[in-house]
């Protein structure tokens, strides 16, 4: 089994890091860096819609029942959730998706640690890359449901707000254990002016781009917009540094 490298999402609300993960899943899929598993780990899940696929259920409203319920006899707890746990994957050309969901009662997923990374691996899908479209405070690398990922990727806009905050996630970052050579900031809305200054090594440029307003007011999939696209063209480029920078960290 190959080990895939996970590529977290992260940023303040609004600054574009589901359009970017959507556009990322696809572009990849198409460098044939395929099977992908996609993470939507932002409790308000709309990864799927970005990415035209319907979502039946998440992690976190199977886990109360998987946990509390009677189980089938014959089949033990775990052998139980890891059977319900393929049936919250939503499978589609070249990905998986997987969306955790809210914390339910206490505040707490309550899922143990490593059982996700388990059910991951018993799907004995060699996926080559995980994605994960995170919320800033990345609650479950916190947690450890998502392990620490190969490479973090900062999105904000060109603005100074938008770069202090992008540190202050740096910093978070840091105080998980993540090292601060996997951490690289992916500027969004770019209007062409200079942007303002980072001490975070800059991956891409992802330029404002109508397509993705359009789809967005339409309620379309963010992977519908047109191959020629600016911001897609962007993030094909940025697949491609990904791919380079994982086979780096493989080595
Ligand atoms: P987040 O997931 O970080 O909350 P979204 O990906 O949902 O952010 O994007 C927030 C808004 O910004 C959406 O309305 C989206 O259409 C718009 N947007 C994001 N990136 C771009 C871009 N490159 N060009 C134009 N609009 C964009
Ligand atoms: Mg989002």
């Amino acid at each position: 089994m190959i080990r895939p490298c996970t590529v977290v999402i992260s940023g303040k609300g609004g600054t574009g890091k589901t359009t970017i993960a959507s556009l990322l899943i696809d572009a990849l899929i198409a460098a044939g860096e395929r099977p992908v598993l996609a993470v939507d780990a932002d409790p308000n899940a709309n990864l799927h819609e970005a990415l035209g696929v319907a979502l039946t259920e998440t992690l976190g409203s199977m886990r109360e029942e998987a946990f509390t319920r009677n189980i089938p006899s014959g089949m033990d707890r775990t052998g139980y959730i890891k059977y319900r746990f393929r049936r919250v994957l939503a499978e589609a050309e070249g990905y998986d998706l997987l969306a955790m969901g809210r914390p339910e009662g206490s505040g707490c997923y309550c899922f143990p640690n490593a059982l996700l990374t388990e059910c991951i691996e018993t799907l004995e899908r060699d996926y080559r890359f995980v994605v994960v479209d995170s919320e800033a405070g990345m609650e479950h690398i916190a947690r450890g449901t998502i392990k620490s990922p190969e490479i973090l990727l900062i999105v904000s806009d060109p603005g100074a707000r938008g770069m202090r905050t992008a540190g202050r996630i740096r910093d978070l970052a840091e105080s998980l254990g993540l090292s601060r050579d996997r951490v690289f900031l992916v500027i969004n809305r770019d209007r062409g002016d200079a942007a303002e200054k980072s001490d975070l090594p800059l991956l891409a440029r992802i330029p404002e781009d109508p397509g993705v307003g359009e789809a967005d007011l339409m309620g379309t999939p963010i992977i519908g917009i047109p191959e020629k696209s600016p911001a897609r063209a962007a993030v094909r480029n940025l697949a491609g540094r990904l791919v380079e920078e994982c086979a780096l960290r493989k080595k």
